[in-house]
């Protein structure tokens, strides 16, 4: 029997913070679960030693677009990242960025995400959940599940767009694929976002908090609750419905991803 959790955030740097270990513990504490979404497969395999014990956390496999668009990662760190990914119920964090950060590299970062991609696809699992970046790159992201058959109601991957900022074109074509969306306090800042999260059916939404702001530093699973619960205010204000009607949906929606 799944575990209901009070509140669960479905893509956050946990790995990144230096005292992991200590956040995801007082997590648990305050009845949080976290999906640890990784930037390297390095980070990940770390990771995943680091916070085995903890019941409240998974780790993702991943390999985010600004690791390779500044070089940090190559083509074996890619090849990697496909392996792990290959046997791995959970992905994340990996997709594209055509934004600022990631201007020059948009055909590393594209053959990159799909190697990861195909090779997900060329191993099926009973369940699978991918968070992806997507940052003026939702249709190549899109293009690149559909190629692979990931996006559709009929497969057993769940692709979750971390913090949408895409068009609403690409917003109806993600939805028409049964993907799914984790909302931070910060998307909620801008009147797109707010709109999004307004449209979107409560079963398609769960709450994330992209943190820490700063990697390695310490932070505190104090900061992510009360981050998670800004975000889920934020949704209850546009959707005018109670907060708590918020955190209970996307407490279930995240619960039968992770556990
Ligand atoms: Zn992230």
């Amino acid at each position: 029997m799944a575990r209901p959790y009070r509140l669960i955030d479905m893509h956050c740097h946990l790995d990144r913070m230096a005292n992991a270990r200590e956040v995801a513990r007082d997590a648990a504490a305050r009845d949080i679960a976290i999906f640890d979404t990784t930037v390297t497969p390095t980070d990940a395999r770390k990771a995943a030693e680091l916070l085995d014990g903890e019941p409240n956390v998974h780790v993702g496999v991943g390999l985010h677009p600004w690791w390779i668009a500044d070089g940090t990662c190559g083509d074996a760190d890619v090849a990697r990242a496909a392996e792990l990914a290959s046997r791995s119920a959970f992905v994340g964090e990996v997709g594209l960025d055509f934004g600022r950060r990631g201007a020059g590299t948009e055909k590393h970062q594209l053959a990159a995400f799909e190697q990861i991609i195909a090779a997900i696809a060329a191993n099926p699992l009973p369940r699978r959940v991918i968070s992806i970046h997507a940052v003026q790159s939702a249709t190549a992201v899109l293009d690149i599940l559909e190629r692979h058959g990931l996006a559709g109601a009929n497969t057993n991957t769940t692709c979750i767009f971390h913090w949408f900022t895409g068009t609403s074109e690409e917003l109806a074509r993600a939805r028409r694929h049964g993907c799914r969306f984790s909302i931070n306090e910060h998307m909620l800042k801008t009147k797109r976002g707010r709109e999004y999260a307004r449209q979107l059916p409560l079963e398609h939404l769960l709450l994330e908090t992209d943190a820490p702001p700063g990697l390695d530093a310490p932070y505190s699973a104090e900061a992510l609750e009360r981050s998670l619960i800004t975000a889920a205010e934020g949704i209850a204000r546009v959707k005018d419905i109670p907060v708590q009607d918020v955190m209970a949906a996307t407490s279930k929606n995240a619960g039968k991803l992770l556990f």
